[in-house]
């Protein structure tokens, strides 16, 4: 209760980020997309200052060349057809309690946006997957320093085996539904959009092995000919 007085009183609706952002619900520093700008510097310590760098506010350094260059949360979604149903988890906890989704969660650092989705659905539901193609991207500035930059991408997944089994801490139901059930469920219109749009195309990016990358981790989506 302290807490959701709290985001009222800053004027944060911490629901915005369950009905229109990515399905992360892990932990409290998971639940919002709320953040607070640095004073000191992350290296050094030293208090940071605000000057015009690349025709924009940003707190730097004096000390080191440490540059606030902003806060960004990256995000992952799967939607998983088989045999014309697509796989929804429902959200054991609040913010969003009882809100049908697709399974996702947020990246980790060093980790590739299909090795999280994977690991995602595979903790959530105990699917086993395969990603197929990136098929939507919900970009959400902001413009608020007490606010991160969210991106959330989707992807359109394959079955590669497993048995439906609920993170239980996470998770108070889950199954395949058709279309038409998903129409009747409690769901966010980001996630029935992208179900909707994936039930008869699945087209997108898909990842490219044979480019020549910067950067031993890195992969590469692009449009296929
Ligand atoms: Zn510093």
């Amino acid at each position: 209760m302290f807490m959701f007085l709290f985001f009222i009183c800053l004027n944060l609706n911490p629901y915005k980020n369950i009905f229109t952002s990515v399905n992360c619900w892990k932990g409290s520093n998971h639940m919002s997309n709320n953040t607070v700008p640095y004073v000191f510097c992350p290296v050094c310590a030293e208090r940071l200052q605000k000057s015009i760098i690349d025709n924009h506010l940003r707190s730097s350094c004096p000390n080191c060349s440490y540059v606030d260059w902003g806060n960004f949360s990256l995000g992952v979604g799967g939607v998983l057809w088989h045999e014309e149903k697509v796989l929804l988890v429902q959200r054991a906890h609040n913010p969003g309690k009882g809100v049908w989704t697709i399974p996702g969660g947020y990246v980790n650092q060093g980790e590739s946006i299909g090795e999280a989705i994977v690991r995602e659905i595979q903790e959530e539901t105990g699917i086993e997957t395969k990603p197929l193609s990136i098929i939507a991207l919900r970009d959400r500035p902001s413009n608020s320093p007490s606010e991160k930059h969210d991106v959330y991408i989707i992807f359109m997944m394959t079955m590669l085996g497993g048995t439906l089994h609920a993170q239980l801490e996470e998770v108070s139901n889950l199954g395949f539904f058709t279309l038409e059930e998903c129409q009747t469920f409690k769901i966010p219109s980001l996630t029935l959009s992208a179900i909707q749009a994936s039930h008869s195309i699945s087209r997108g990016l898909v990842l490219n092995t044979n480019a020549d990358l910067i950067g031993r981790l890195s992969t590469l989506y692009q449009i296929s000919s």
